[in-house]
């Protein structure tokens, strides 16, 4: 992770736990909340990276009128071509610009959001952290390297995605295992599928339901807590 979005994950952090601290007692998080932070982060974190991942592999994007749209798609398809180029790369910089999108949202908003809601951010940009260094380290394993034990053991025991797993989405035609996480893609590709792949229903979903934008629906709900 590059300087700007540690800056904002560590100004994110802050002000959560310096509006915790000012809160009353009763309304303090607990260790009900932390467990409320990380799974909630955490799922929402596989459904966004699934989705993600999904739509940027759509033919259609290749030609999207909006260049960062067209810049990831035609990255993430030519992956599909060139797959180790990914170990000559600073992967995780890649979502740099993401991240920081999502944490900078987060402070803009952070006047209106509990500290549970912007520590749920700063999980989820760390969570997708998470899913693209794995995914290095997976194509890492598949060319012969010695990884890091918390990876090798975090896909051996099945806590993260496994090198195995995702060389299946490296099968032409790339059409399954889109996820990063381990959390719900069988169900998200059998509502896919079973809907008759909808690029348009993969469109709204990747631009109403985006981190950056789904914050603003949670303060305008009151969704998020
Ligand atoms: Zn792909
Ligand atoms: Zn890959």
């Amino acid at each position: 992770m590059n300087t700007l979005p540690t800056i904002l994950l560590c100004a994110l952090i802050l002000c959560a736990l310096g509006q915790e601290v000012m809160s009353d007692a009763d309304v303090r998080m607990s260790r009900k909340s932390a467990a409320y932070i990380i799974l909630v982060s955490y799922y929402y974190c596989d459904y966004w990276l699934w989705m993600l991942h999904c739509f940027l592999d759509r033919k259609e994007n290749l030609q999207s009128r909006i260049p960062d749209i067209k810049e990831f798609a035609t990255k993430f398809q030519d992956h599909h071509d060139f797959p180790t180029k990914v170990l000559q790369e600073n992967h995780l910089g890649e979502i740099d610009d993401l991240v920081s999108g999502v944490l900078g949202m987060g402070l803009l908003l952070g006047y209106w959001t509990s500290p549970a809601t912007k520590l749920i951010m700063v999980a989820v940009s760390l969570w997708g952290s998470l899913g693209s260094l794995n995914h290095f380290y997976g194509h890492a394993l598949t060319n012969g390297y010695e990884i890091p034990c918390f990876y090798k053991y975090g896909q051996r025991w099945g806590l993260l995605p496994s090198a195995k797993h995702h060389k299946t989405h490296h099968t032409a035609p790339f059409e399954m295992n889109w996820n990063f996480l381990n959390g719900f893609h069988r169900v998200y590709e059998a509502i896919y599928f079973g809907t008759g792949s909808s690029y348009s229903a993969l469109f709204a979903m990747f631009y109403i339901s985006n981190p950056i934008v789904l914050q603003t629906w949670g303060v305008v709900f009151g969704l998020l807590a």
